[in-house]
């Protein structure tokens, strides 16, 4: 039984995620998502833990956590020996290098696996969902619907 662990800040989740996710989903018995604290991030722990959890909600073999702390301690603590990292550019895949290397000096017994983004979701990350929501602009085609409520009720006030 091998578990996976799928790290991220995901402020918020896009379909990019998702795609990452099921397709890990269908590679490993299990999948956790890990969302990490952050006080920056425009939405707190617990609407991130909650917007992942509801578009995961048909998926029996992924569960989402909150975690804060080193990422190889949470997998460890989940039981997970694989970390699942989704890369969209050359830009990611330095930053990812780096950091796998740098988790298995730490974790030698919990390794990355890197999954290429579908090429849909190539120029699809959460700061740019943010940045055009914060414009007014629809991003309902980016985003789980729950997601999309959320930004329009938050950027609709100002
Ligand atoms: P981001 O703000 O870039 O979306 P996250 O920390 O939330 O960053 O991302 C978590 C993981 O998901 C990282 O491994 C990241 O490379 C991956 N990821 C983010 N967006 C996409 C996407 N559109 N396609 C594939 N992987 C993605």
């Amino acid at each position: 039984m091998t578990t996976a662990l799928y790290p991220g800040s995901f402020d918020p989740v896009t379909l990019g995620h998702l795609d990452i996710v099921l397709r890990a989903a269908s590679m490993y018995d299990s999948v956790v998502v890990a969302v990490a604290h952050s006080r920056s991030a425009l939405f707190s722990t617990d609407e991130r833990v909650a917007f992942f959890s509801e578009a995961v909600a048909d998926l029996p073999n992924v569960r989402v956590i909150a975690h804060h702390g080193l990422t190889v301690d949470c997998a460890r603590a989940e039981g997970a020996t694989v970390l699942v990292k989704g890369l969209r550019s050359t830009t990611d895949f330095s930053y990812e290098f780096d950091m796998a290397l740098m988790n298995r000096k730490m974790a030698p017994d919990v390794d990355s696996a890197f999954l290429m983004t579908s090429v849909e979701y190539l120029v699809l990350s959460s700061s740019r969902v943010r940045e055009l929501a914060s414009f007014g602009l629809d991003v309902s085609d980016l985003v789980p619907p729950g997601v999309a409520a959320a930004l329009q009720e938050k950027f609709g006030e100002e």
